[in-house]
């Protein structure tokens, strides 16, 4: 039986306005992202990146296709239920980190659990706190902050709740490049020592060469594929579709 992977997408459309305005985002994908491996989304700007992960993580609705998170069919989920997927089974880390300014480091971290009602197993918390470097920082507001020691907030708090996916938007597109390897470092380590299960769209070919698997897509759909991908590579075929 073919792997179902820990996301997946079948005939996947999405098509914002009507008309002569119509925008395809997403003009009919099918894919699938395996459980306990590293996905990178590449493509020009434009070219639906955020609008399938969206869509897959549950942010969003398809115009038609299907959206599955494991084994749940999320196409036909209420907002409620949306809601509570995403809460128990689903981690983001985006751009623009999204943390809650009155909230210390710590407190930002901990809180998809607090919402949930649980608690942070120790042992793992200071592991992945002492991995993305924070140990120090942990009573300091985001304002304390630079924007490097934010994003590693926001990917420890992605990380701590032990989700079944990770998704993952340009996270190391607003770092300086050293601290964009530690992150890219640490979400590589997650997936080999931990079984974490990553998609991370990005228009950086060397954050990409992080993946096991790299898709790209071009005008909403998916044109290619490169497993165990290195940057030359990637930056190769980019190239090559652009021309
Ligand atoms: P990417 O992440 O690859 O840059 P997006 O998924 O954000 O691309 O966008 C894909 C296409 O859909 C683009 O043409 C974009 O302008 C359009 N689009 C995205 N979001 C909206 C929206 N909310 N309303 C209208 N058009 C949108
Ligand atoms: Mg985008």
């Amino acid at each position: 039986m073919a792997e179902l992977g820990a996301a997946r997408a079948v005939d996947a459309v999405k098509t914002y306005g009507t008309g002569d305005a119509a925008v395809h985002a997403l003009a009919g994908v099918t894919i699938s992202f395996p459980s306990e491996r590293f996905t990178a989304i590449m493509g020009q700007s434009g070219s639906g990146k955020s609008t399938l992960m969206q869509c897959v993580a549950g942010l969003d609705r398809l115009t038609s296709g299907q959206a599955f998170i494991g084994d749940t069919d999320i196409t036909g989920l209420s907002k409620t239920d949306l809601t509570l997927l995403r809460r128990d089974r689903l981690g983001f880390i985006f751009q623009q980190y999204n943390l809650i300014p009155t909230l210390s480091a710590k407190e930002n971290i901990v809180l998809p659990l607090t919402l949930a009602g649980e608690h942070a197993d120790a042992a793992w918390f200071d592991e992945v706190v002492a991995t993305v470097g924070m140990g120090k920082r942990l009573d300091n507001l985001p304002s304390q902050l630079s924007g490097g020691q934010q994003q590693r907030v926001a990917i420890a708090r992605a990380l701590v709740p032990k989700p079944d996916i990770v998704f993952a938007d340009e996270p190391t597109g607003a770092l300086d490049s050293r601290t964009g390897m530690e992150i890219l470092t640490f979400m590589r380590r997650a997936v080999d020592e931990s079984g974490q299960t990553i998609v991370m769209v990005t228009h950086d070919p060397h954050a990409a060469s992080y993946a096991d698997n790299v898709l790209l897509l071009a005008d909403g759909q998916i044109i290619d594929e490169m497993p165990q991908p290195t940057a030359d590579r990637v930056l190769d075929r980019m190239e090559k579709f652009e021309a």
